[in-house]
């Protein structure tokens, strides 16, 4: 369903269905410290996204939940993976003033739910998801290589 190259342009139906693509592309994560930058509105499916692909780490996606309050969850699967969602942050000292942004550079998936609030600190290369609602169940999803 993903090939190894982006972009990646996918119309999911059902939320399992964008878990399955977390999933593979978990699978095709090559090795070492790799950002992860989901754009859509509240609600499009960013942390559905994530589950699939901390299953695909390994980890049980029944424990993923968005990290709205506490603004970021670490997991260990067979590799690390740090979840922000920073939906709630209120701006850049509050990441600074908070500790976060070590967790910026851990070895592992970091996948960043509203990358726009701490723009100024994602530097190089990430992979930006990009979803888009277009009905109760339907979401377009484009994966590619940004920055
Ligand atoms: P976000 O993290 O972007 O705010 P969530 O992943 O928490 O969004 O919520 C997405 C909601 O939409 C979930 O309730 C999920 O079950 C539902 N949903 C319905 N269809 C889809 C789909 N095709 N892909 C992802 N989520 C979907
Ligand atoms: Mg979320």
């Amino acid at each position: 369903m993903l090939t190894s190259s982006f972009p990646v342009l996918k119309t999911t139906n059902s939320s399992d269905q964008t878990m399955q693509l977390g999933f593979l592309l978990a699978k095709q994560m090559e090795k070492g410290r790799k950002i992860i930058c989901f754009f859509g509105d509240l609600g499009s499916g960013k942390t559905t996204f994530i589950k699939g692909l901390a299953k695909g780490l390994g980890i049980d996606s029944d424990t993923v939940f968005s990290p709205t309050f506490v603004l970021m969850n670490c997991y260990q699967g067979q590799r690390t993976l740090v979840h922000f969602d920073l939906y709630r942050l209120n701006g850049l000292e509050e990441f600074l003033a908070k500790g976060l942004e070590e967790h910026l550079y851990e070895e592992g998936i970091i996948c960043i739910e509203w990358p726009e609030r701490i723009k100024s600190l994602i530097a190089g290369k990430y992979i930006g998801v990009h979803i888009r609602h277009k009905s109760e169940d339907q979401r377009e999803i484009v994966i590619r290589e940004e920055g």
